[in-house]
């Protein structure tokens, strides 16, 4: 064979074998929390905020894949930008307490151990997320709360902020509308309880989330939330409660949620998900539709999840007007999204 053949065709093999396809895939779904969102009622500057900053944490999550990091680091990355961001009720932008401050959840999972980790009613964590990791990874514990949760962060040296770095205007006048729409509920029959029922689905709603899978083929789910509007007594959601916020297991997949807490609480929605992907052989699009559509809806419980498969697999399924969310994976583009009917 002539010389110059051969390297013809020794290039065409090194430029055309397809080295991607040896590569195994990777992938993340991030989630701004789901409800009553609503086009007509966005300015499209806002909109543009959104969809900016959810774009930003889903290349803060994929740009750690890609570098060959871990599905946990990239679930945090991504987290991160979500609680620092006012925009979303988590970390800096958190939902207000009836007494007027802020208690934050957050878990975490690692789909390849099972390992967990979770915070509930924090005041004073910046990025309640890195506690939750700090909890599964040094801790014999999977979920620490209130005052204990700030004395182990403390102990490890994690800086404690004041409850006002989480202050936003806009959560304030919620807090304000909210209060006064329970005071009239209340007169009625005054139950706090039945009022909170009847509270609209805005004041119950907002967390972030996320769900990656990594080139060593492991899964993670992470969320992170300020919880209910108004809520008191220590009142805890779904978020840091793990199969029902927050779920990952290999065998299975990866779940963040976002929705009306007590209800993925009664109804376990994370692990139900990944149950029926691992037990009755379903996709990731079909479980979450299942529970969330056929399970929750009929009984009143709103919202969404984002869930994802060790085959990169994504499904970002919700019963609201809307959910902030973002995917991209080696096989997708990357895509942001808000409403159900326009993206
Ligand atoms: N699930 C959260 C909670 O109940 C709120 C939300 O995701 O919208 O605390």
């Amino acid at each position: 064979m002539k010389k110059t053949t051969l390297s013809v065709l020794l290039a065409t093999l090194i430029c055309c074998l397809p080295l991607q396809a040896a590569e195994s895939p990777i992938a993340i779904a991030i989630h701004g929390g789901a409800g009553t969102i609503e086009k007509s009622k966005m300015t499209p500057e806002r909109e543009k905020a959104y969809r900016d900053k959810l774009r930003e944490a889903l290349d803060k999550g994929y740009g750690v894949l890609e570098k060959g990091g871990s599905s946990l680091d990239a679930v945090v990355a991504a987290i991160n930008v979500l609680e620092d961001s006012p925009l979303f009720n988590a970390g800096k932008g958190a939902v207000y307490t009836y007494e007027g401050r802020h208690e934050l959840d957050a878990s975490i999972m690692d789909g390849k151990t099972r390992q967990a980790g979770a915070v509930a009613g924090v005041t004073r964590i910046e990025n309640p997320i890195n506690l939750a990791r700090m909890v599964m990874e040094n801790s014999p514990f999977v979920m620490l709360a209130g005052e204990g949760a700030e004395a182990f962060a403390q102990a490890r040296g994690v800086p404690m902020v004041d409850n006002k770095v989480f202050d936003t205007e806009q959560r304030f006048e919620q807090l304000q509308k909210a209060k006064e729409k329970l005071k009239k509920e209340q007169k009625r029959d005054k139950d706090y309880q039945a009022a909170v029922e009847r509270l609209p689905t805005p004041y119950k709603m907002g967390t972030v989330g996320a769900v990656a899978l990594d080139r060593q083929g492991n899964i993670a789910a992470g969320t992170s939330t300020g919880g209910m509007t108004a809520k008191r007594y220590g009142r805890i959601g779904d978020s840091p409660v793990i199969g029902a916020g927050t779920f990952a297991d290999n065998d299975s997949c990866a779940v963040s949620a976002t929705g009306h807490g007590e209800y993925f609480i009664r109804y376990n929605v994370a692990a139900d998900i990944c149950a029926r992907v691992h037990y009755k052989g379903k996709s990731v699009g079909e479980a979450a539709d299942e529970v969330i559509n056929q399970v929750l809806l009929p009984i009143g419980g709103t919202g969404g999840v984002i869930v994802l498969d060790p085959a990169g697999n994504i499904a970002m399924t919700f019963n609201t007007k809307g959910m902030y969310r973002a995917s991209r994976s080696s096989s997708q583009p990357a895509r942001v999204a808000i409403f159900k009917d326009s993206e």
